[in-house]
Order: C-alpha cells, then sequence, then structure tokens
C-alpha cells in the first residue's frame, strides 16, 4: 500500500501560529521534505521534534521529487513543509503533489498561515473577489508588460515582493496602473508588523525616502469602473496634476496615455496648445 504526502503549513513569523495538526503530523510521518532543512530543524526543535529530512526545493525538485515518490510507494508517509507559510504558494510543493496525483498517492493538507491572505484580510481593500499573482518577473519589460495584462482587472490584486526590488515595482505599478489604492503588509505576524494603507503614489514616495525592510505583502485595488471611461479633458487635467507635481510633461502625459488608452502624441500636443 502506497503511503501519504502531508502538505503541511507553518508559521509567516510567529511560532504560535503553529497548529496543534501540524505538529503532531511532523511528529507522525516517517520524514519531512523541507525547503531549506537548516530553517525547518529550528522549527522541529522549538517543538521539540526528531524526524529525519530531505532537502526539497526548486533546485533539486525534479531528482528529489523522484526519490520522494519511490519512498511514498512503499508505504512511507511524508510532510512537506516550506521556509515560511503554506507550501506550494509561491513555494515548492506544486511538482511534489501533481507527482502524487499521476501515482495514486493520497494528499492530505494540514492548512496553515499564507502571507497573502493574511494580508487581504487586513488591506481594508474589496476582498469578495481576488486574484493572486505572486511575485513579478524581475526583468523591466516583462514586468511592465504583466501589469499592462493586469491593468483591467476589477478583482483586488496580491503581489509578493522582495525589500530590494520593493521602490522599482512600485514605480511600475503607479506608471502603468495610475495612481491607485494599495496596502502594504509588513512582517506580518513579527515584532515589526506594520500594514500600510495608501495609494501607489505615496507609497512611491514613502519609500524614496526610507528603504524598504523586511518581508512585504502588496495588495491592489483592481481597476475601478471611472478610469475606463475618463474623458480626453479629464486625461489633461491628470496630467495637469502630474506636472504640478514635478513629474516632467513627457512622462507625464506616457504615464497618462497608458492609463488612459489615448494617445500620447495627442495628450502631449492638445495639453501643450491649452
Ligand atoms: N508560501 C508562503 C505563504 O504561503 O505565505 C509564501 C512564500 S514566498 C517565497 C515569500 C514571500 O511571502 C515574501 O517575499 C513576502 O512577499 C511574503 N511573506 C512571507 N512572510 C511574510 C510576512 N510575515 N509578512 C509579509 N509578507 C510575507
Amino acid at each position: 500500500m502506497s503511503g501519504k504526502l502531508y502538505v503541511v503549513g507553518t508559521p509567516i513569523g510567529n511560532l504560535e501560529d503553529m497548529s496543534v495538526r501540524a505538529v503532531k503530523t511532523l511528529q507522525e510521518v516517517d520524514f519531512i521534505a523541507a525547503e531549506d532543512t537548516r530553517v525547518t530543524l529550528k522549527l522541529l526543535n522549538h517543538f521539540e521534534i526528531k524526524k529525519p529530512m530531505v532537502s526539497y526545493h526548486e533546485h533539486n525538485a525534479r531528482e528529489k521529487g523522484g526519490e520522494i515518490i519511490t519512498r511514498l510507494l512503499s508505504g512511507q508517509t511524508c510532510a512537506i513543509v516550506t521556509d515560511a507559510g503554506m507550501p506550494c504558494i509561491s513555494d515548492p510543493g506544486e511538482d511534489l503533489v501533481r507527482l502524487c496525483a499521476e501515482n495514486g498517492i493520497d494528499t492530505v493538507v494540514i492548512p496553515g498561515p499564507s502571507a497573502a491572505i493574511s494580508a487581504l484580510a487586513l488591506s481594508g481593500l474589496s476582498t469578495s473577489k481576488f486574484v493572486f499573482e505572486g511575485f513579478l518577473n524581475p526583468q523591466k519589460n516583462a514586468r511592465l508588460e504583466r501589469l499592462e495584462e493586469l491593468k483591467r482587472e476589477k478583482r483586488t490584486i496580491i503581489f509578493y515582493e522582495a525589500p530590494h526590488k520593493l521602490c522599482d515595482t512600485l514605480s511600475a505599478m503607479y506608471q502603468v496602473l495610475g495612481d491607485r489604492k494599495i496596502t502594504l503588509a509588513r512582517e506580518l505576524t513579527k515584532i515589526y508588523e506594520e500594514v500600510i494603507r495608501t495609494t501607489l503614489s505615496q507609497a512611491v514616495a514613502l519609500f524614496e525616502e526610507k528603504a524598504p525592510k523586511g518581508e512585504f505583502v502588496l495588495v491592489v485595488e483592481g481597476m475601478v469602473e471611472e478610469e475606463q471611461s475618463l474623458t480626453f479633458e479629464q486625461a489633461l487635467e491628470l496630467i495637469q496634476a502630474l506636472v504640478d507635481k514635478g513629474e516632467p510633461l513627457s512622462k507625464a502625459a506616457k504615464d497618462v496615455a497608458r492609463q488612459t488608452g489615448f494617445k500620447k502624441g495627442e495628450l502631449y500636443s492638445r495639453f501643450l496648445a491649452e
């Protein structure tokens, strides 16, 4: 008989968020597949769990996945955990679950915290419909292209981002999505937990002044209906507002053209003519 794979959520900062069932599962399985065994060892030590571990991360998933499946098929049980939060959510696990499904191996979830859902809950933005985007491509053009695709998304959008890329990402979001509401959820469940409910332009300004530190989830308001139907006159007013803030006319015309769909050249020349 084949064993079972347990997909176990672990805390995103505060160890007290580890569920009783998660502890029990880690105690009872034959072995643990961990994204980083050093990180998971700290968790195991905290809960006084002694268990054999194998490392399973994005760079060895193909080779280790096969080995784990062989052990599961021989009847062993395995728990997969990542450094923090739910496995399979912008984290290793998806391939292993798929391999289990292909091989007829049972999978069981032990749900735990996820930064995305925790941030959404605190965002103060609409939670009834949302999409999870995870990490944007770090490459500038690919990131802008993806944001263009998301521009007309009406549902709340959840992003993950590393602190050293945050400023570039916020600027790209402002450039493509316009001045929407954004909630930045920082260091959730940790000592310096902070929720910043602001707009994209203010967020850009904020982190120009002080460098971002810690882990962030960005929860961005979906497209609001009026954006779709801005008149040409309103687009010119938007340009005026940006120019008043100190933005060069050419950049302001480009940003507003992206936001509204009007042609940059037409906006530019009409603005100068008025
Ligand atoms: N699987 C994890 C989950 O379910 O939350 C996410 C892993 S992903 C590799 C790591 C990203 O999650 C970070 O870059 C950050 O965007 C977000 N994150 C993780 N912990 C966080 C925390 N305590 N506060 C804010 N964001 C966090």
